[in-house]
């Protein structure tokens, strides 16, 4: 069996990619339909910084109430949605979703996830201006986070959308640093307001090591090009501790609050919101 990638290169399909094609055309007309049906959620996760014990900001995570199949994590559908324009819509529902709920949700910014495929089309920065016009927020509430494969393909277009979205006011974050292949050419190249290290880094990096030293080294740089920098998954005490000493002021991850709904964090605004719609 021979198919096409998106690309329009021919390739050759084994058995398991067929099998697995087919199961990401099903997961992503399902997906499709799930966006009109609103089994979608967003999830928000508090952001610290050192100092303060309420949190400056929220990461908005999406999140798929699937009837059947229970939660699936954006982890098994981002990437099918990222196969069509599919992300596109998921794009822009979640977007909708975070401007309605920044409102009730007592931070100053919420974070929202781009992936590399939204940032390939040209008018991308200009949909997100007009969608948040439309909704009546000001962009210096919303921040961008990207991983290094926006990088990889398509860097001019991806500069040319951080430019526009920057200079309205919204902030970019380079996300998962440290996972992947992001080297420093990058960080030359391109500005971000926060760099946010993966959580295989912080991990490591409080089991000693090499790591450590590499955190340290990369906090020191980020200091001197004036970024911030955040230490996403602290599980533990020993990591956050850690973290702190080395010079981190963001904080993100399980130990100090774990994604939850709406609901969770503002739940005086949702009975206020019930009484005002009854
Ligand atoms: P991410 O942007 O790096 O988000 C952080 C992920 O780590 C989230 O997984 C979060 O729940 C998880 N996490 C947070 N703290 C901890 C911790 O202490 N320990 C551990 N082990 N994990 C922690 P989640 O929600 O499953 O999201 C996975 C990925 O899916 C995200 O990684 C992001 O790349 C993508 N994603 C999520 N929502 C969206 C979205 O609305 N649009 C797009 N394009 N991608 C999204
Ligand atoms: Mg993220
Ligand atoms: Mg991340
Ligand atoms: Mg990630």
């Amino acid at each position: 069996y021979r198919g096409k990638d998106r690309r329009g290169c021919v390739v050759a399909y084994d058995e398991q990619m067929l099998v697995d094609d087919r199961h990401a055309r099903f997961l992503a007309r399902e997906l499709r339909a799930a966006i009109y049906l609103d089994e979608l959620d967003v999830h928000y996760q508090p952001i610290f910084v050192a100092g303060k014990d309420r949190p400056v900001a929220y990461e908005a995570l999406v999140r798929w109430n699937h009837p059947l199949r229970g939660t699936i994590s954006p982890a098994a559908f981002v990437p099918v949605a990222e196969q069509s324009t599919l992300i596109d819509d998921l794009g822009r529902w979640v977007l909708a979703r975070v401007c309605r709920d920044l409102p009730s949700l007592d931070a100053i910014r919420v974070s929202v996830n781009v992936s590399a495929v939204q940032l390939r089309s040209p008018d991308f920065a200009r949909r997100v201006l007009d969608l948040l016009a439309h909704h009546g927020t000001d962009p210096s509430r919303i921040a961008f986070e990207v991983t290094e494969s926006v990088l990889l393909d398509g860097e001019a277009s991806a500069q040319a959308a951080f430019e526009t979205l920057r200079r309205a006011g919204a902030r970019i974050c380079l996300d998962d640093f440290g996972a992947g292949f992001a080297g420093l050419g990058y960080l030359r190249r391109l500005r971000f307001d926060v760099i946010k290290l993966d959580r295989t880094l912080v991990a490591g990096a409080a089991s000693g090591g090499p790591d450590q030293a590499f955190v340290a080294a990369l906090l020191a740089m980020a200091r001197a090009i004036d970024t911030d920098v955040l230490a996403e998954g602290i599980e533990t005490e020993e990591q956050l501790a850690l973290m702190r000493a080395a010079g981190c002021r963001f904080f993100q991850g399980y130990l100090l609050g774990r994604p939850a709904p709406l609901s969770h964090w503002a739940p005086l605004t949702i009975v206020a919101d019930d009484v005002a719609a009854a």
